[in-house]
């Protein structure tokens, strides 16, 4: 394990044995009375109680009532719990401020090699845990991979599975891990747990029925676990005649409910619809700021990164053309890709005589409690990921939101005293929504949750533990994709390259282009793990909004682009980035290129090198030694970027339009390719986006006779 630095500079670690200094012990003492006033502290006894007697407890309670911050540190000390506890969710935003306020809580250090460091997150690219760590949280992603590496999770003594109510496909696949694990249906190289493992499942709004049942249903035959289909009265025969022993008692589903704390919120709906929602946004931001008094800061749900830095921009530029007797207004983004320094400012005390803006994705909508909200703005929309079974694609799409996540929006402002919430849709605009959102894994692509699953052995994923079943279809779809990257074999089994893609915190996509630039023959895997690094952010070049700006970029950037596409364009700007050693920002900002996404870039590119190295993929020296690529590696990476995404392939057409190779869907390179506007004979592209038209993004120009190979040797 690596040492960590995560602590403040001016920190000295204690030695092995020495105490926690006085200044955390302070912190912790005074944050005490406000634990204690948490709608969750008075139900302690109940919950650590249902997990002496009972493996599995759903609780539910609303957002903000203390269950991630709290349960994890009422069972720590429970003689049961003689290991760590692992705490998941959806965002690693989440899973880093939580950690850090659970540290501050218990007076402890996070993630380093002291005794005293009790608490630690690990999330993609990012690890912060030591020797000692009890509590440890961790974003679903990361809990699955430590799945697949020790089946048996025997260094836990509980799981707690946060956040249900998103039902990420990742969430989906733990739950169905865990209820094979803990009624014994998965017993991997017959190695057992010597105690059972603890599940704790949360959730804000769940439907506890429907959990419940899922973990109860094997119940009637705890070892098999092929009880799915029997009837209910047959389930309970079974049941009595296993004469409920002590471990089948254990392992019934408890089930607490907390009741959280919420003043009433007004509901303030447009009057006529809008499209522009984010110059509404501003408009009201601006109202409510003039007119409300301090204190009272505003959270703005909005859909992604781009809108985000937009309106923090604009927020900026008419803040500072306010009067001087108007207090201050500060705009704080916040959205999963967020480096953890600009996170952690939204829970800073708001500045005197000054109104916190926070801008945020729905990840605030239940997953970060942000303080001090009265007043709420919500677009009414979220991005979303939708996969297409019959183009084969998956695209993020900006999409109306469902009345159970307007719901919890609109709730964050009354958490703290009587708020507003302004909906930039019409009343009619909130019946039509859906009453829930659809659970993620009926809608996007299962290829990773297919290859996750192949890789822990699940052979025959048709029959898994669905909590909600995906359509065939999709499952096929995804089995179908799976074979084309050839990571299962002509029979369905996973190949040594699948085990190898699985092993990478990436899509199997962007896994199988790192293992073929892997190979000798290819040589190029510095250079994709900056392309792939690249591609990991959500925008490396900074959105412009006006013409002239946008010429201006075009003039800067010119010496980054490269006539091959995208992808070399990528890697040129990570290059010469790097490079860049006096100063970084300056380079952007003469570049147009976002620093904030070229930080993150550098942070996840380290992380894939070391994750490559212990793969073997690649050797601690070749990471010091890369060159501008030539002409043939050039031509090397593109292959390989080809080998993964052989779907988002699309030949020219007589016409000059483009058709991809596998589905015959028209698409026209989007505006912000380098490529736009020119003909090429065949693109690759990372993804699809549909504006009123199918665009393809991130676009490389490709040869017909490699695509054509690629695509006729899958088929
Ligand atoms: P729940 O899981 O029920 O939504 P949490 O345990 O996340 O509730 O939050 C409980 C309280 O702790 C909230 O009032 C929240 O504002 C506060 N809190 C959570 N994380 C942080 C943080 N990083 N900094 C400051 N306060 C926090």
């Amino acid at each position: 394990r690596q040492p960590s630095n995560r602590t403040p500079a001016n920190y000295q670690h204690p030695k092995q044995g020495q105490s926690v200094p006085p200044h955390l012990l302070r912190k912790r003492d005074g944050l005490l009375p406000i634990r204690k006033a948490l709608p969750i502290w008075p139900q302690a006894a109940t919950i650590k109680a249902a997990l002496k007697k009972n493996n599995i407890l759903v609780l539910t309670g609303e957002t903000g009532s203390g269950k991630s911050t709290q349960v994890p540190q009422f069972l720590m000390n429970e003689p049961w719990c003689t290991k760590c506890i692992a705490i998941t969710q959806p965002r690693r935003v989440a899973a880093i401020s939580l950690a850090r306020r659970v540290a501050e809580e218990m007076g402890s250090f996070m993630g380093s090699q002291s005794p005293a460091a009790k608490v630690g997150y690990s999330v993609r690219f990012d690890n912060a845990t030591g020797p000692n760590t009890k509590i440890k949280f961790l974003t679903e992603g990361m809990l699955l991979q430590e799945m697949l590496r020790d089946p048996i999770m025997s260094q836990y003594s509980a799981v707690v599975v946060d956040e249900v109510h998103e039902r990420s496909v990742n969430v989906d696949l733990i739950l169905g891990f865990l209820r094979n694990l803990v009624s014994g249906v998965e017993n991997e190289g017959n190695k057992k747990r010597t105690h059972p493992l603890k599940v704790v499942v949360m959730s804000a709004t769940a439907d506890v029925e429907s959990l419940v049942a899922f973990f109860e249903d094997r119940q009637a035959s705890p070892t098999q676990g092929q009880t799915a289909d029997k009837p209910a009265a047959q389930r309970e025969g079974a049941l009595a005649r296993d004469e409920m022993t002590k471990e089948a008692e254990a392992s019934r589903v408890a089930t607490c409910f907390v009741e959280g704390r919420q003043y009433p919120v007004k509901t303030i709906y447009l009057p006529q619809p809008t499209q522009d929602w984010v110059e509404s946004a501003l408009k009201i931001m601006f109202q409510i700021h003039y007119k409300e008094p301090l204190p009272g800061d505003i959270l703005v749900f909005l859909t992604g990164q781009d809108t985000i830095e937009g309106l923090e921009k604009l927020v900026n530029d008419y803040a500072e053309g306010m009067d001087k007797d108007v207090p201050k207004l500060l705009a704080l983004p916040l959205f999963a890709a967020l480096p953890q320094h600009a996170q952690q400012r939204i829970f800073q005390p708001t500045p005197f005589r000054t109104r916190k803006v926070i801008l945020a994705t729905n990840i605030a909508e239940t997953s970060v409690t942000v303080p001090g909200v009265r007043f709420v703005i919500d677009c009414g929309k979220s991005k979303i990921k939708q996969f297409r079974n019959r183009l084969g694609l998956e695209s993020l799409l900006v999409k109306p939101i469902s009345k159970s996540a307007a719901i919890q929006r609109k709730g964050r402002a009354g958490r703290e005293a009587a708020g507003q919430c302004y909906r930039l849709y019409t009343e009619d605009g909130y019946k039509t929504m859906e009453e829930r959102t659809t659970p993620e894994i009926l809608r996007c692509d299962l290829s990773q949750a297919i290859l996750t699953m192949k890789a822990r052995g699940v052979n025959d994923v048709l029959n898994f533990p669905f909590l909600d079943r995906p359509p065939r279809e999709a499952l096929e779809k995804a089995l179908l994709q799976l074979l084309h990257l050839q990571a299962l074999t002509d029979t369905g089994a996973i190949s040594d390259q699948g085990l190898k893609i699985a092993k990478f915190p990436l899509t199997p996509t962007l896994g199988r282009v790192l293992v073929e630039a892997a190979k000798p023959e290819r040589d190029c895997l510095l250079d994709a793990i900056d392309i792939i690094s690249a591609l990991s952010v959500e925008n490396v070049f900074l959105n412009l909004v006006t013409e002239e700006r946008k010429e201006e970029a075009e003039e800067a950037r010119r010496e980054l682009y490269r006539r091959e596409g995208d992808h070399l364009t990528l890697l040129v700007t990570v290059q010469r980035y790097a490079e860049e050693e006096t100063n970084r920002k300056l380079w952007c900002e003469k570049h147009f290129v976002s620093h904030r996404a070229m930080q993150n870039v550098m942070n996840i590119r380290k992380q894939l090198q070391q994750q490559c190295m212990q793969l073997k993929l690649l050797a601690k020296d070749d990471a010091q030694d890369q060159s501008a690529p030539s002409e043939a590696r050039s031509q090397a990476i593109l292959a390989c970027m080809l080998r993964g995404f052989i779907s988002n392939t699309a030949r020219m057409m007589p016409d000059g339009s483009y058709k991809t190779l596998i589905g015959n869907q028209t698409v026209a390179i989007h505006p912000s390719s380098v490529l736009f506007g020119r003909k090429v004979e065949a693109i690759v592209f990372n993804e699809f986006v549909f504006t009123g038209k199918a665009w393809a993004r991130g676009v490389s120009a490709v040869q017909l006779d490699w695509v054509s190979e690629v695509v006729e040797a899958i088929m």
